[in-house]
């Protein structure tokens, strides 16, 4: 497995999607596989989203290169994720803020949640709180965050998540009313009151689903 994985993450870089030594070193050390179930385990090295239970999906490898690529993250950070899912993006932006870092991740499904959650435990990610609730509402107990993204597609970009960014801090969010299409957003609190936005163009993910997102089942 570790030869496919490094196959992969050779791939991600040739592709221009791996640019930075953190996100090569991270994501040449998180074991996808471990984190799919039993039967995709022979697709984990594919870049590709795989299926996770519930309707649910892995993000595809040059996803979460990309994710962590934009988040421009560094040691010791404090982090905020929507939409768990299995832990696997989690588990890369853990590696990349380290020991002095934390990642709070927040998932919906309870048993996606409790998989996550006994998933990164096992793997000893001790800088990684996994949360059972909606994350459309944020998590104002550890707020404010250096940065937020959400594997979820929005809606709109939730206002919680807005007041919850500190000074600097960087949201990244897929928002767009289509199943197939959205954009992704970028944007940084420069002051209390003013964010700068930028839109990063054309992604599909599922929806995000709560108070701030959509209502449906
Ligand atoms: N980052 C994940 C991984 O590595 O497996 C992939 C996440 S998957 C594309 C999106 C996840 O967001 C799903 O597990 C879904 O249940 C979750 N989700 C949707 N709405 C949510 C909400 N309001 N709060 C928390 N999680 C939510």
């Amino acid at each position: 497995m570790i030869d496919e994985r490094r196959r992969m993450v050779q791939e991600l870089i040739d592709k221009g999607y791996i640019r930075s030594e953190p996100v090569r070193r991270a994501m040449e050390k998180v074991p996808r596989d471990e984190f799919v179930p039993e039967e995709e385990k022979h697709r984990a090295y594919m870049d590709m989203p795989l299926p996770i239970g519930e309707g649910q999906t892995i993000s595809a490898p040059h996803m979460v290169a990309m994710i962590a690529e934009i988040l421009d993250l560094r040691e010791g950070m404090k982090v905020l994720e929507i939409g768990s899912g299995c832990g696997y993006n989690a588990a890369v932006i853990a590696e990349i803020i380290g020991k002095d870092g934390h990642l709070y991740t927040i998932e919906r499904i309870r048993s996606l949640y409790e998989r996550a959650r006994r998933k990164l435990r096992e793997l000893g990610y001790d800088n990684v709180t996994v949360i059972h609730g909606d994350g459309s509402q944020g998590w104002p107990e550890e707020a404010p965050y250096d940065r937020i993204y959400v594997t979820a597609a929005a809606p709109y970009v939730p206002e919680p998540l807005m007041e919850q960014l500190g000074l600097g801090g960087k949201l990244l969010i897929p928002v767009g009313s289509d199943k197939f299409y959205q954009e992704l957003v970028l944007i940084e609190r420069i002051s209390d009151e003013d964010y700068r936005s930028e839109n990063l163009g054309g992604v599909a993910f599922v929806p995000l689903i709560g108070k701030h997102g959509w209502k449906f089942h």
